[in-house]
């Protein structure tokens, strides 16, 4: 390390901290990145590819982390760039923006707003980062929109071997439909051009309904008669909420407050989910008792606001949770709603899932939305709606009330994904899906030969590749055949708090031998300013993050 670093400009920084401690949003995984990399400036991101490359490590570009599942856990180097953050570009005319990739979708719009843009569609929440909300598929719920990777009209990536390379509909093809989903695996991206749209204020109507409703409407205007329309399903009560919006130029005004909704609400049901634990025949009843509280009594009853448009398209996802999100064609909806419906319901054969439902109690709300990607053209290689049609999202949403993992999540994720897969469905790349197999993956994906190729064309030596990529899409490795600098798992424990451990370790193969304690003491001999040797796995949070 020393040596590659005397190698470099000494003028261009490299502050690495050797403490940090990664975790999912839901602390459902922790890791240790024995190096962790927050650069300012594409000199910095170009020096730390170029001595991750020479040091063999794998590399762990990160957002925030926000992605469910361990596509982002590594005990090797990780670069977040949350430094690198500027709107480098804003065309009111064309409302088109170019930004450098770490920029949250929260900041983006805020600096946006002034301007009189705004993005135009967002799913739940806007902590993501642009590349990170991008790289995995994220979606809102409307079917006038597809992904958010749909406004990417050019993405400039550094490849692993330093190349910065600009992809678009009309430059490098193959790599800009690769990259608009790319899983982190191709190399880091660093600026996003990205259609933006006109400013907008939202009227939302929110309403209690029959699941009936929703069934006899479901071709019939249901998703069409608003811009955009999410749905909470119920499961025990047989009753949904529906939630649509429109754009409108009404003045603000806010929904009708309700004492349930601040803290009150918030710890009591947390609480009501945490006894559940071992009392899950409760749910159905704390299912009544939190919607009735907050929704109504009655069907029909409802509420209504008009607010930014960037703030009333999100929601509150309260607690940590395990989210399990397939898309699939809309007409499938009602038989994909109905089956689940009769399985919840202990009927295993009108389901015909066949997996035994006895004792099994969820959480509600299953979360039904949608997206239309059929006009988009070129398709991310990796896009998993529809081709052809509107795209339906059901996510079996499961809580983790103070950190606990619920007791049915197995059997449920297992009947959930058979029913997924019978209906054509694919689950979101981010979020916990449990029984889909690599074949399953090569079935799903006509094009993801396509996505293979390229991704080994631009990082045949696996310097952006983990076990996470390996475990779902790489080709099984036959007499660890695996790529020189791809990380393998060799460990998830159960951390103290909740969750995992997750411990990973390079191969190395063909490459000189190097342990990270060899090249941690050549880092410290040559530009430490202070130091410490990577520590264990701890999901302690160091108080003050440690810099080489
Ligand atoms: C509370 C919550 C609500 C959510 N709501 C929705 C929703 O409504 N709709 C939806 O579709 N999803 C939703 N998600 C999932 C979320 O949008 C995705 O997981 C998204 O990828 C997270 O963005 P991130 O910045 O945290 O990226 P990370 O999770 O940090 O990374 C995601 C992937 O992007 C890669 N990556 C990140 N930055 C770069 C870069 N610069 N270059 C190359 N690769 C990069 C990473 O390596 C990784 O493979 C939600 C997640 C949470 C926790």
């Amino acid at each position: 390390m020393e040596r590659e670093l005397r190698t470099t400009d000494p003028d261009i920084p490299f502050h690495a901290s050797t403490t940090h401690l990664h975790h999912t949003w839901a602390k459902t995984y922790f890791s240790r990145p024995e190096l962790y990399v927050r650069p300012r400036t594409i000199e910095e991101i170009s020096k730390i590819i170029g001595l991750a490359r020479k040091c063999h490590r794998r590399l762990v570009t990160v957002g925030c982390a926000h992605s469910p599942s361990d596509l982002t856990c590594t005990s090797s180097w990780m670069i977040n760039l949350d430094l690198y953050d500027e709107i480098l570009d804003l065309n009111k005319n064309t409302r088109v923006v170019v930004v450098q990739s770490g920029i949250r979708l929260h900041d983006l719009q805020q600096k946006v707003k002034e301007q009189g843009l705004m993005m135009p569609n967002l799913g739940s929440i806007d902590h993501q980062s642009i590349a990170g909300a991008l790289s995995t598929a994220t979606h809102g719920s409307s079917t006038r929109h597809g992904l958010l990777s749909q406004s990417v009209l050019g993405l400039k990536i550094m490849l692993a071997d330093g190349r910065l390379v600009t992809c678009s509909r009309d430059q490098n093809l193959d790599l800009f439909r690769a990259a608009t989903v790319s899983l982190g695996a191709l190399g880091v991206i660093t600026e996003v051009t990205f259609q933006m749209a006109p400013f907008f204020n939202i009227e939302w109507h929110q309403s209690l309904h029959p699941l009936q409703y929703l069934l006899t409407r479901w071709e019939h205007g249901l998703w069409t008669e608003y811009e955009f329309t999410r749905i909470w399903w119920m499961p025990y009560m047989g009753r949904a909420i529906v939630w649509r919006a429109n754009k409108t130029d009404k003045p603000h005004h806010p929904p009708v407050s309700n004492w349930w909704r601040g803290s009150i609400g918030f710890h009591t049901y947390h609480v009501l989910l945490y006894i559940a634990q071992w009392v899950p025949q409760i749910l159905p009843l704390v299912e009544k008792l939190v919607v009735n509280v907050q929704y109504g009594f009655k069907d029909g009853a409802s509420s209504t606001a008009v607010e930014d448009g960037h703030t009333g398209l999100l929601m509150d996802c309260l607690y940590s949770q395990f989210v399990n999100e397939w898309a699939l064609p809309l007409h499938r909806g009602p038989e994909a709603i109905s089956r689940l419906s009769a399985w919840l319901h202990g009927d295993t054969v009108g389901s015909r899932i066949p997996v035994e439902s006895k004792g099994i109690y969820v959480h509600a709300p299953i979360e039904v939305r949608v997206s239309d990607t059929s006009a988009t053209t070129p398709r991310p290689y990796l896009d998993n709606t529809a081709p052809d049609g509107p795209t339906l999202y059901l996510n079996a949403t499961l809580y983790r009330p103070y950190n606990c993992d619920p007791p049915c999540r197995i059997r449920y994720y297992e009947a959930f994904e058979y029913l997924m897969k019978e209906l054509g469905g694919r689950p979101h790349w981010a979020k916990n899906f449990a029984t889909v197999t690599k074949e399953d993956f090569h079935n799903m994906y006509p094009t993801l030969g396509d996505w293979l190729r390229v991704r080994n064309e631009v990082d045949p030596d696996g310097l952006f590749v983990g076990d996470w990529h390996r475990r779902h899409l790489l080709p099984t490795e036959t007499g660890g055949s695996n790529l020189p600098l791809e990380e393998k798992k060799v460990s998830t424990t159960a951390a103290s708090a909740g969750g995992l451990n997750w411990a990973g370790v390079i191969s190395m193969k063909g490459l000189s031998p190097q342990t990270s304690e060899e090249s941690f003491d050549m880092m410290r001999a040559s530009e430490a300013e202070r130091s410490s040797l990577p520590r264990g796995l701890d999901e302690n949070p160091a108080e003050e993050e440690e810099e080489l």
